[in-house]
């Protein structure tokens, strides 16, 4: 008899606080199918809303790390993180019936974040290369892109072999990182943001900076003087990176890649952010 109290005082605590509801369903699903009632029924949508924007939605939650300081592959929007990345992660996890969640965070933390399955793959306009091949395998490449050089607009510097003895910014663990390290007598400036390393040539701070392609256009066109010089220093390609023991999600990854690019997907999302006549 007590207990039955108890019960409807429950019911009645559900009915009169929705939130209260919601929050217990999650913690205690089984107690709530007993206080189900019609006034319940919507606050239940809303927990099986709530329940997989953290993570435990019916296909499960699929978690790209990336570094969102890379236009117009990934870069912060009012509270958003957007671009051509998180639109394609957002389309594979699609694809799989999974949720997305994005981890914004340093860029040469983002292969350990991958291997340690604290993310489950990342897209950063991530370069295949060998180096990082040793600690997480890459899905088919989904763009090209090379390293270019940025230099001011009154600059003599006209091409890679120019770069010899200068003062080089890029961004610390990229592939421009590595590269500049083979430009013969260069100091390299390296820095936590490509962007920062842009306005560092602009206050003359060093020479020139060597960064991806598409980055470039758009710090160029967002900071005066400045200009991308034609010859690029190497050819590249980017794709995404997951665990070495996820041979599972790289078949998954991979197959909704192939899908993105049959259906024409992949193509509208990058005419979304690069024009083509540019
Ligand atoms: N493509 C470069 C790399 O993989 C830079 C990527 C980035 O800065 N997000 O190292």
């Amino acid at each position: 008899m007590k207990k039955k109290l108890v019960s409807l005082v429950l019911v009645a605590a559900c009915v009169f606080s929705m939130a209260a509801c919601g929050s217990g369903q999650n913690s205690d699903g089984d107690t709530q199918d007993t206080t189900k009632s019609s006034e319940a029924e919507e606050t239940d949508q809303e927990d099986a809303e709530d329940a997989s924007e953290e993570g435990s939605g019916e296909g499960g939650t699929l978690i790209m790390a990336t570094n969102a300081e890379f236009p117009p592959y990934e870069y912060h929007d009012g509270g958003e993180i957007v671009g051509i990345d998180a639109e394609i992660a957002q389309a594979i996890a699609e694809e799989l019936g999974m949720t997305l969640e994005i981890e914004d965070m340093a860029f040469d933390s983002i292969i350990t974040a991958v291997s340690s399955g604290k993310a489950d793959m990342g897209l950063a306009g991530m370069t295949v290369d060998p180096d990082r091949q040793k600690n997480v395998n890459f899905s088919d490449t989904y763009a090209t892109a090379a390293q270019v050089i940025i230099v001011k607009e009154s600059s003599e510097t006209a091409g890679p072999d120019d770069l010899v003895g200068k003062k080089i910014g890029v961004q610390l663990g990229t592939t421009g990182d590595i590269y500049a390290e083979d430009i013969e007598d260069a100091e390299i400036e390296r820095y936590n943001k490509g962007m920062e390393a842009v306005q560092a040539l602009q206050q003359d701070k060093i020479d020139a900076v060597v960064i991806d392609g598409e980055p470039a256009k758009v710090f160029v066109a967002e900071n005066e003087g400045l200009k991308v010089l034609d010859e690029p220093l190497t050819e590249e390609e980017y794709a995404i990176a997951i665990a070495k023991d996820n041979d599972d999600l790289l078949e998954k990854v991979n197959s909704a890649l192939a899908a993105l690019k049959d259906s024409g997907k992949l193509d509208e999302i990058v005419a979304k952010y690069i024009s083509a006549d540019e």
